[in-house]
C-alpha cells in the first residue's frame, strides 16, 4: 500500500509498467496488486489527470452548498463529474465525507484538503490549475484546518508533559497498568465498547511470538473529525497511549493506520515520532528500561470506508484489499500478519494517558456507571459553533444542542450514518453505550431539512462504500439506493415503501460486517419518525417498474433487425 501511495505521488497514477516492475521486485503476482488498486478509491491505473478535485459530498457539504459549487468548478473547465480533461490537467468528481464537516464545504486536490470553500475560493482554485502552478505555491490559507474546540474536559484541560503518563505506568508495571485499566472500566471509542482493558488481556495472555498495537485512525463516518483534532493538537498522547499499550501487552511495534484524507498531517506526525525516538520515548530501552523496545510507524489508508472495521484494516495493513474478515478469530489472538494484536480506537489510546497519570479508580468516577469517563464529540449541521465538544457520558443531547447554538432542531443523526437518527421528542436522552452509543458523529438538521434526502445521501454513500464481499451489502445496498431514487423521482408507492422495510431486515440480519448491517437504519429510522417526507413522494397509486425492459431490448431488436409488433416485449406478455 506504502508503495503503491509513493508510486501515485511521483507519476499521478500508477501505470501498468509500474505494476509489472513492483510485482517482479516484490515476488508478488501482477493481479495481487491491480487487485489492491482496484479495490481503493484513491488509487488509479490511468491519469486522473494533474490535478485530482474530489469534492467532499456528506450530507452536512451539501447542506454547505457543495453541490452548486461543484457545478460551478464543472463548467468553468466545460467538464461533467468524473471527466478528465482532454488535455490532462484536470478531473472533478466527488469522495465520500473528508471529516472537515465544521469547516465545508470542503474538497481534496491531490488528497490535500481544501476547507471554506466559497464561489471565490472556487474561482481562485480553477486559476491556480489553469496557470498549473504547483500545490506548494497555493496560498497556505486554502490549506488551514482549524481544530474548532468549543467545549474541553478532563483529557484536553489535563495538563502532561511528553513521557509523564508513561513514566507513571513503567513505575506501576505492566500488570499494575492492566489493573489500572480494568478497575477504570474503560470502554473503546471506535464505537463498539469494548472493555479495553480485557481487550488488552486477552491480547496479553494470547500464544504468539510477537504482538501488535494498532491505532484505528481511519475515521470515515460522515460527520466525525475528532480523531483529526486530537492528532493534530494531541498526537503525542495517543503515541504515549500507544506505547503504553504496547508495554502491557508486550509489543515491540505499533502501526498508526491512518485515513488517506489526513494525507496532510503526515510529515508533521512523522517528525514527532522522530522527536519521541530522540527523547528516548520510542526505540530500544525506552526511558533505561533494559528490554523495553518499542516503536510506532505510520501507514496511510487509501480512501476506503471499511477500513475502519479492525480486520478490515489488518487486511490493508497487511498489503491487501481492505475486506473484513470471518470472526472468530478475533485480532487479540489473531491479527496482523496473524499475530496477537490490539487494535484501538485514536480517542481510546489519548485516554490511557489520563489512566495511567491519575488511576482507574479516578476515572472510574467520571461519567455514568457503564459508561466511564469522557466523550469527544463531533458536531456538525444547523448550528452556529460547529467543532468538538468534550463532555462526561451522561450528557443529554437537549444539552449538547444548546451548548452548540443549534434552533429549532428537528433531528439529530447521532453515530454517523451508520448511528441513530433521533427525533425532537427524544433530545432528553443520553450520550452513553447505556442509552444513545456514539463514536463521536452528531449532526443537527434544522426543522427546514428534508430526512428523505439525508437518508438517501447516506444510502448512496453506503453503496459506494460497499466492499462486495457479501451480496446481501453488495446488493442491497443498490437495490435501497434505486428505491429511494425511484422514490424521489415520485415514481414510488407501498410496494417500495415495503420493499425498503424488507431490506432493511435483510441487510441487518444477514450481512457479513458492521457496514452493511447498518446500512439501511438511516432509511428505516428516518421512515419510522419523518414519514411525511416519504410520504409526500408517494403520488403513485399503481406500481411502476423502475426498469423498462423493453427499452433495454432495443439493442437486441437492432442487431437482429427485427423490430415487427411480436419483437416487443407487451406484445409477447
Ligand atoms: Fe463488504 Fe458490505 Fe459485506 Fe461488509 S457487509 S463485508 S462492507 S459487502
Amino acid at each position: 500500500m506504502q508503495i503503491l501511495r509513493e508510486t501515485q505521488e511521483r507519476l499521478d497514477f500508477i501505470p501498468k509498467w509500474a505494476v509489472d516492475y513492483l510485482a517482479q521486485a516484490l515476488c508478488l503476482d501482477g493481479a495481487q496488486i491491480q487487485a489492491v488498486i482496484d479495490f481503493y478509491a484513491f488509487f488509479y491505473d490511468s491519469s486522473r489527470g494533474k490535478y485530482r478535485i474530489l469534492f467532499s459530498d456528506n450530507v452536512t457539504d451539501r447542506m454547505q452548498g457543495n453541490t452548486a459549487l461543484l457545478s460551478r468548478m464543472l463548467s468553468k473547465f466545460s467538464l461533467t463529474q468524473g471527466q478528465v480533461s482532454g488535455d490532462g490537467l484536470v478531473s472533478i468528481d466527488t469522495a465520500s465525507c473528508t471529516g472537515m464537516c465544521d469547516q465545508g464545504p470542503a474538497l481534496l486536490v491531490n488528497n490535500y484538503a481544501i476547507t471554506r470553500l466559497s464561489s471565490q475560493r472556487i474561482d481562485q482554485i480553477c486559476e491556480l490549475i489553469k496557470s498549473q502552478t504547483p500545490l506548494v505555491e497555493w496560498p497556505a490559507e486554502f490549506f488551514s484546518v482549524q481544530d474548532n474546540i468549543h467545549r474541553k474536559d478532563v483529557l484536553m484541560t489535563t495538563e502532561m508533559a511528553n513521557g509523564q503518563a508513561l513514566k507513571r505506568a513503567m513505575e506501576l508495571g505492566p500488570q499494575g497498568m492492566l489493573a489500572e485499566m480494568k478497575t477504570s472500566n474503560f470502554r473503546g471509542r471506535g464505537g463498539a465498547g469494548f472493555t479495553t482493558g480485557v481487550k488488552w488481556e486477552a491480547c496479553k495472555n494470547a500464544p504468539g511470538q510477537t504482538r501488535y498495537v494498532l491505532c484505528n485512525a481511519d475515521e470515515g463516518e460522515p460527520g466525525t473529525f475528532k480523531d483529526r483534532v486530537l492528532l493534530t493538537s494531541f498526537a503525542e498522547r495517543v503515541f504515549e497511549g500507544m506505547t503504553i499499550a504496547g508495554y502491557v501487552i508486550g509489543a515491540s511495534k505499533g502501526l498508526v493506520y491512518l485515513r488517506a484524507e489526513y494525507r496532510f498531517m503526515l510529515e508533521r506526525l512523522q517528525a514527532q515520532l522522530e522527536a519521541r525516538r530522540k527523547a528516548n520515548l520510542l526505540g530500544k530501552d525506552i526511558l533505561g528500561q533494559q528490554g523495553f523496545n518499542f516503536d510506532i510507524e505510520i501507514h496511510m489508508g487509501a480512501g476506503a470506508y471499511v477500513c475502519g472495521e479492525e480486520t478490515a484494516l489488518i487486511e490493508s495493513l497487511e498489503g491487501k484489499p481492505g475486506r473484513p474478515r470471518i470472526r472468530p478469530p478475533f485480532p487479540v489472538t489473531h491479527g496482523y500478519l496473524g499475530q496477537p494484536t490490539v487494535v484501538n480506537n485514536v480517542e481510546t489510546l489519548a485516554k490511557v494517558t489520563l489512566i495511567a497519570q491519575n488511576g482507574g479508580a479516578w476515572y472510574k468516577g467520571l461519567g455514568t456507571k457503564l459508561s466511564t469517563g469522557t466523550k469527544l464529540l463531533s458536531i456538525s449541521g444547523d448550528c452556529d459553533k460547529p467543532g468538538i465538544y468534550e463532555y462526561p457520558f451522561g450528557v443529554r443531547i437537549s444539552k449538547v444542542l444548546e451548548d452548540c447554538g443549534a434552533r429549532n432542531t428537528m433531528a439529530v443523526q447521532v453515530g454517523g450514518a451508520a448511528g441513530t437518527c433521533l427525533a425532537r421528542h427524544e433530545f432528553g436522552r443520553k450520550i452513553a453505550f447505556e442509552d444513545v452509543s456514539t463514536s463521536g458523529a452528531l449532526m443537527v438538521f434544522g426543522s427546514n431539512r428534508d430526512m428523505f434526502e439525508v437518508a438517501r445521501n447516506f444510502s448512496h454513500f453506503f453503496k459506494h462504500e460497499s466492499c462486495g464481499f457479501c451480496t446481501p451489502c453488495r446488493v442491497g445496498t443498490t437495490l435501497l439506493c434505486n428505491i429511494l431514487d425511484k422514490i424521489a423521482e415520485g415514481k414510488g408507492t407501498g410496494y417500495e415503501m415495503n420493499e425498503l422495510s424488507r431490506l432493511h431486515q435483510l441487510l441487518k440480519t444477514s450481512s457479513h460486517c458492521g457496514l452493511g448491517q447498518t446500512a439501511a437504519s438511516p432509511v428505516f429510522d428516518t421512515m419510522q419518525k419523518f414519514r411525511p417526507s416519504y410520504d409526500r413522494r408517494l403520488k403513485q397509486k399503481d406500481f411502476e417498474p423502475a426498469f423498462d425492459l423493453d427499452a433495454a431490448l432495443a439493442p437486441a431488436r437492432e442487431i437482429m433487425e427485427r423490430d415487427d409488433a411480436d419483437a416487443h416485449l407487451e406484445n409477447e406478455l
